[in-house]
């Protein structure tokens, strides 16, 4: 019989099939980029339950999670215990962040979180989380009479050492779970029993009439017969014109009726995969290029971002800028490039100097998706507030490269996606991510944050420094190239 644990539950409330699939056939199960950024969030997930370990002065570890803890072991000695273990009769598994006896005998589950509030979505489901612990206490004969969730402080900010008491937040959430405990309990036991079933239909599931943001790294496993440019490429397209496509199974995006309803943009992809041209929309194209002013700087950030913050000045969860990237073209073609990476965990101030040096409050700044180069400026003006007028030079005169792929430069071998990583080998094939060491945002901060953190560090931090330097450059070296097409259009 398997085993079912929170993770299981929360997997079957999301679908069902794709837990059975994990469960009965995992060697099957694709693979998909469970990546260092969800191995990052689990490392990070134990930090927080350090501290969360420090707001209780007299408990004690059950590290054994090999098997459930005996009921004696807890309500003869402490009051507080870490970890603890249970197991229903019915194979259903939780392990206790913290579990407190009351004086009443009964018992208080907390949650520990590294969300900075407490969070109900469907991605999280904390109230949903905390109520399956509830009910594995109640199946093995401890009444749960309180249920809290400890998250982090959004309004904390590091300065000195880090105080728990400072940094965590202790939120009842008693009434959230006894409101929908019932609820859970039914979905438990449907759970239990759907991954023990000795077979499913494994050739279709359902979000054959979902989009594409629904579906997991079982999609193609479960919809062999999915055709290459599908109508889950099509940008934004709601559920309910993708089941409607669906039910008459027309999936691949030729098949789609002329006459079916879809807005602009959505039109234009559907006819550059009809035609196999791009759609190109020359007038808007040039009329926003000529809105910008030489010099052009085409920039990008690196970001460290954590749990428990590192530095003092930061709170929980914000992005440290530790790297930038600059191309500035000016209009007689000449092309020079800065670039900075911080050594150490710090405050960018020298690098903000040196890119103030480099770029001077003139010409434009050009990135990819700015909302996050301008997030960014913002933090920064708040930490450095020295570079204020400088940084605001930069966010008022920012313009998105992204925003033509959106609506002006539409081609079926985006395969409905505007990221830099999906229009750079169509239009510039000669130039490549694939070679390099770093290659993506994520290892970048991986790579960053354990170079100038982790004491154990044991690569050539030369080396490393190059990989960090050469992925943010190809970055930015690659929106000139974009840009110069775009221009000889
Ligand atoms: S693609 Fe959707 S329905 Fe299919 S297994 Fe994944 S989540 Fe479930």
């Amino acid at each position: 019989m398997h085993q079912l644990t929170k993770t299981d539950f929360k997997y079957y409330l999301d679908c069902p099939e794709s837990l059975w699939l994990l469960k009965n056939k995992p060697d099957v199960y694709p693979k998909g980029e469970f990546s260092l950024f969800a191995e990052k969030l689990i490392k990070e997930g134990y930090e927080v339950e350090a501290y969360a370990k420090k707001l209780f002065a007299n408990g004690i570890d059950l590290p054994d999670y090999s098997s459930p803890a005996p009921l004696k072991a807890l309500t003869n000695s402490h009051k507080v215990y870490f970890q603890p273990s249970f197991i229903t009769n019915k194979t259903v598994f939780a392990r206790i962040d913290v579990l407190e006896r009351l004086v009443d005998g009964t018992w208080h589950v907390y949650e520990v979180k590294s969300s900075t509030s407490i969070k109900k979505d469907r991605k999280h489901r904390q109230i949903e989380d905390a109520c399956f612990q509830t009910y594995v206490l109640n199946e093995c004969g401890y009444t749960v009479s309180k249920v809290s969730i400890i998250h982090l402080n959004k309004t904390y900010v590091k300065q000195g050492s880090i105080d728990a008491n400072e940094l965590l937040v202790i939120t009842e959430v008693t009434d959230a779970v006894e409101g929908i405990y019932s609820r859970v309990v039914n979905q438990i036991n449907a759970a239990s029993n759907f991954i023990n079933k000795k077979s499913i239909n494994e050739t279709v599931c359902s979000c054959k009439y979902k989009t594409r943001t629904n579906h997991c790294d079982a999609f193609d496993y479960f919809n062999t017969t999915i055709p290459e440019y599908s109508i889950y490429e099509i940008g934004r397209i709601s559920a309910k014109k993708i089941g409607l496509l669906a039910d008459n199974e027309q999936l691949a995006i030729i098949d789609i009726p002329a006459d079916f309803e879809l807005n602009v943009n959505q039109q234009t992809q559907v006819a550059s995969v009809k035609e196999k041209q791009p759609k190109i929309n020359e007038v808007n194209i040039q009329r926003e290029l000529d809105k910008l002013r030489f010099p052009l700087h085409f920039i990008d950030y690196e970001t460290y971002a954590s749990s428990i913050p590192r530095l003092d000045g930061l709170s929980p969860h914000k992005h440290l800028t530790f790297q930038v990237s600059i191309h500035t073209l000016k209009e007689d073609g000449t092309l020079t490039h800065f670039e900075y990476l911080l050594d150490t965990m710090k405050m960018p101030r020298d690098m903000l100097q040196a890119m103030q040096y480099f770029t001077g409050s003139t010409g434009t700044f050009i990135s990819w998706h700015a909302s996050f180069e301008i997030g960014r400026n913002k933090d920064l003006e708040k930490w450095l507030p020295q570079f204020t007028t400088y940084l605001t030079y930069i966010t008022e005169h920012t313009f998105d490269l992204e925003t033509i792929f959106k609506k002006d430069y539409i081609d079926y071998r985006f395969h409905g996606s505007s990221s830099i990583k999906k229009v750079l080998p169509v239009l510039c094939p000669g130039i490549s991510y694939s070679d390099l060491n770093v290659s993506n945002g994520t290892m970048a901060l991986d790579t960053w944050g354990r170079m100038v953190l982790d004491p154990n560090f044991d690569e050539d931090i030369e080396a490393t420094r190059k990989n960090l330097l050469e992925y943010c450059k190809l970055d930015t070296l690659a929106m000139v190239e974009i840009y110069k097409f775009l221009k000889e259009l």
